[in-house]
């Protein structure tokens, strides 16, 4: 997707900071944190959102959730972390490119809405 702000860092375009990389996913440090660690990851390949996750792309949100964990030891995130996927306008979803969020580092608050 040309026009999509999360293929154009994946592209190395619009630069950002790398925290991971491998053949089908990238994670790099949110540009606005919510917490004092705070890491989208994003499957290479464009996909825009949690309703875009079928049998035939999931093996790529598997190997996104086989990473996670390998980013919270990586970072420290030895108390805890939260992962969160914001899908569709009701949720806020800003960019749609499929992302998930690893947010850490402190004591998050339990506020979900
Ligand atoms: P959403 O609201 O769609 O769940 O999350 C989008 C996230 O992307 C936000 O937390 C926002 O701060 C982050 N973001 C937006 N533009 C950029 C950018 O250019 N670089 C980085 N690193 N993060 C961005
Ligand atoms: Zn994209």
């Amino acid at each position: 997707m040309s026009d999509c702000l999360f293929c154009k860092i994946v592209k190395g375009d619009i630069p950002s900071t790398k925290v991971y990389e491998d053949d089908v996913v990238y994670a790099f440090r949110d540009i606005n944190p919510q917490a004092p660690t705070h890491i989208l990851v994003i499957p290479k390949a464009h996909l825009g959102s949690v309703n875009d996750v079928n049998i035939v792309n999931s093996v790529v949100v598997a190997r996104i959730f086989e990473v996670i964990p390998q980013i919270a030891a990586q970072e420290g995130l030895t108390g805890g972390y939260r992962v969160v996927s914001n899908c569709g306008a009701d949720a806020g979803q800003t960019v749609h490119h499929l992302h998930f969020h690893i947010l850490g580092g402190k004591e998050l608050s339990l506020e979900m809405a």
